[in-house]
């Protein structure tokens, strides 16, 4: 482990991150001595020629655990995704900030607990509702990016707002194409046999949009996220660019071209079959990505993320987060804890593990040392991953890792080994030593009261910074929208 250590430090050259900018060699950026409104060096170091890294986050959507190669995935083929764990580092304790799709990019946008701000819920598709949407308090990491030089690309799902002052021109990114809601169709309207429930009706089927022009669903949607983000990729070749490819894939509808359901026969059930079949498609797009940035000569030159927004739904679509319990809207392992690989050739190293817990939070943080952008004006809830990947710095990223649904209904807190979690409609929690039961089979928590008095104090304490959900999920909403009971029909008593 030393020589190969010592080897990484020779190959990689500490020099080479050693860039005259904040966070970059062991602080986060919040603890980083440059100041608030410090100048950061990327002018200097663009002038000398090195290239600040480009910065790509790669985002599915409710991808299972176990249903990619490097996590042990056996029926379906994940080369490309098992490629970016083979030349970086697989995160084997990735998780998100909440256990379902909007939230979690809430937090992954803005590298604080989402909580904090409010956004706990999904939003309604409510394009006329300025409240219902990541609020405009908020600053994007594509905006703290853009300000520090980057050009900016959102391709595929948003979910963080569908009123037009949340839309992805407004929060940072100059270049956007993919659709407001929280899904869509796969296929263009006419090729689309399915039948759809009423939500899809409307969210599902909107025109997908470049920047802010309707444009013509014209091919798979996987496909044309991968075909515009190898385009992004050929178009800003020669500036630092970040990028957020945030495909839909593997949400539901299921929907697969004959092209990749053709490469499962060996998997009998049809929905699994399909769920492979989007699966593959959406790795494919990721292995072009990586091969545009390989004949631009960018591949050393970009750090990518990949990882999932939250568990794979288990009871509704057959996927699996083996040996993980439960799944996407629970806070058991199965709906936070999902695959996660930061990868960057000849910087981070290369086929690595590492064990200790991070989060999606810890995107944003990661990006703006890289940028050598200003620390934000509020305090940030994650960390700079580099120097806990390459191994410079030895201690754990996160004391602790929250999460809070509902408002408070179910909860977890994560120290160490321990995790603490109450679930929606329980009174007592539940006490897991993920060490020794990754499964969370074993309830600990009559053995030790003492952990769970410390981590319930600890929970509670982070709870007190929390405001309540400032809106209400959709299906809430929806019934609330609903007519009421039809009343009595009246009666005229008079002839
Ligand atoms: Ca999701």
């Amino acid at each position: 482990m030393r020589t190969k250590r010592r080897e990484f430090l020779k190959v990689a050259g500490l020099g080479a991150l050693a860039f005259p900018m904040a966070g970059s060699l062991g602080l986060p950026v919040s603890q980083s001595s440059a100041g608030k409104g410090a100048t950061p060096g990327f002018q200097a170091l663009e002038k000398d020629g090195q290239r600040r890294p480009n910065i790509i986050v790669i985002l599915a959507d409710d991808l299972g655990y176990a249903d990619v190669g490097f996590n042990g995935c056996q029926d379906i083929a994940t080369p490309n995704m098992d490629a970016l764990a083979k030349n970086g580092v697989r995160c084997a304790n990735g998780y998100v900030s909440h256990p379902f799709c909007s939230p979690t990019r809430a937090g992954l946008m803005t590298g604080r607990y989402q909580q904090r701000f409010g956004h706990e819920n999904n939003p309604a598709w409510l394009p006329e509702d300025t409240k219902v949407g990541l609020p405009l308090t908020e600053t994007f990491l594509a905006k703290h990016l853009r300000a520090a030089g980057y050009v900016t690309g959102a391709l595929g799902k948003w979910h963080l707002g569908a009123a037009p002052c949340f839309h992805p021109n407004e929060r940072g990114f100059v270049e956007y194409f993919g659709f407001l809601g929280g899904g869509h169709m796969y296929l263009p309207d006419e090729k689309n046999p399915l039948p759809v429930s009423k939500t899809w009706q409307v969210e599902y089927r909107i025109p997908l949009s470049r920047n802010k022009e309707a444009v013509t669903h014209t091919g798979y949607m996987t496909d044309l996220l991968s075909d515009e983000a190898v385009a992004f990729v050929g178009r800003h070749k020669a500036e630092p660019f970040f990028l957020y490819l945030a495909y839909n894939a593997v949400h539901t509808p299921l929907q697969a071209p004959e092209k990749y359901m053709a490469r499962f026969p060996h998997i009998a059930d049809e929905k699994r079959r399909t769920y492979a079949a989007m699966n593959s498609a959406m790795d494919d797009g990721i292995g072009a990505v990586v091969a545009a940035l390989r004949e631009h000569g960018l591949e050393r030159d970009t750090l990518i993320f990949f990882l999932s927004d939250n568990g794979g739904p288990i009871t509704v679509v057959p996927c699996s987060n083996a040996p993980l319990r439960g799944g996407k809207g629970q806070v058991f392992e199965g709906g936070i804890h999902v695959p996660f690989i930061a990868c960057w050739p000849g910087k981070l190293p290369a086929g690595a593990v590492y064990n200790e817990p991070v989060s999606s939070l810890d995107l944003l943080p990661t990006a703006l040392a890289l940028a050598g952008a200003p620390p934000p004006d509020k305090p940030l809830d994650g960390v700079n991953l580099i120097p806990f990947l390459c191994g410079e710095n030895k201690t754990a990223p996160h004391a602790r890792l929250f999460w809070r649904t509902g408002g408070g209904t179910a909860w977890a807190v994560r120290e160490g080994r321990y995790k603490l979690l109450k679930n929606t409609g329980e009174k007592q929690p539940q006490l897991y030593d993920l060490d020794a039961d990754l499964g969370e089979q074993r309830d600990r928590a009559a053995e030790q009261p003492d952990v769970v008095q410390r981590l319930t104090a600890s929970f509670e304490a982070w709870n007190a910074q929390l405001i309540p959900p400032r809106w209400e999920g959709p299906k809430s909403a929806r019934k609330k929208q609903m007519p009421r009971k039809k009343e009595p029909r009246h009666v005229d008593p008079t002839p």
